[in-house]
């Protein structure tokens, strides 16, 4: 089996621009993978000779109960539930925000491994861009720019190992 990475996030991080950039097919896959839910947004990447799955989240927004956001969560779950590793975006323009807060609390408690990573920070210092982010106790973020690339490959070898 491939090793499965899941982009997890609240709305407007970066999840659907990270995914693009580390997949070239999709949708066709998910017939062959029996043990998949079908309801997500999956891909396949490659780094090398490094396969992997890797889906995307409609973005966890954990206040909301009802309608479409509540729906966005609990995909969230389930992505998390089938992944081996957990790639969790926030926005290092934004900051840290109590949402954030919230995702770590659930990922801690789903037991899979976490990679924190600050996205958008392209032509920022890695001390700024992250300072925010080290109250959420998941150790040094990794640095991307989603939309740019930079910090991508390296990122994806990190949680290839991690898988
Ligand atoms: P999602 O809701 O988490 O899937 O986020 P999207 O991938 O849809 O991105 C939300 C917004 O952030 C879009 O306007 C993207 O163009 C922008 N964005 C994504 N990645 C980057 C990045 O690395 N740098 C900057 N500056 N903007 C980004
Ligand atoms: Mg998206």
């Amino acid at each position: 089996m491939k090793p499965v990475i899941a982009l997890v996030g609240r709305p407007n991080v970066g999840k659907s621009t990270l995914f693009n950039r580390l997949t070239r097919s999709r949708d066709a896959l998910v017939a062959d993978l029996p043990g998949l839910t079908r309801d997500r947004h999956y891909g396949e990447g490659r780094i090398g000779e490094r396969p992997f799955l890797v889906i995307d989240t409609g973005g966890f927004e954990p206040v909301a109960k009802d309608g479409i956001l509540h729906e966005m969560a609990k995909q969230t779950k389930q992505a998390v539930a089938e992944a081996d590793v957990v790639i969790f975006l926030v926005d290092g323009r934004q900051g840290m925000t109590p949402h954030d807060k919230t995702i770590t609390d659930f990922l801690r408690r789903s037991g899979r491994p976490v990679l924190l990573v600050v996205n958008k920070a392209e032509g920022m210092k890695y001390t700024s861009v992250t300072a925010d982010f080290y109250e959420l106790g998941l150790g040094d973020p990794y640095v991307i720019s989603a939309a740019h690339g930079d910090g991508v490959m390296d990122l994806v070898d990190e949680a290839l190992d991690s898988a």
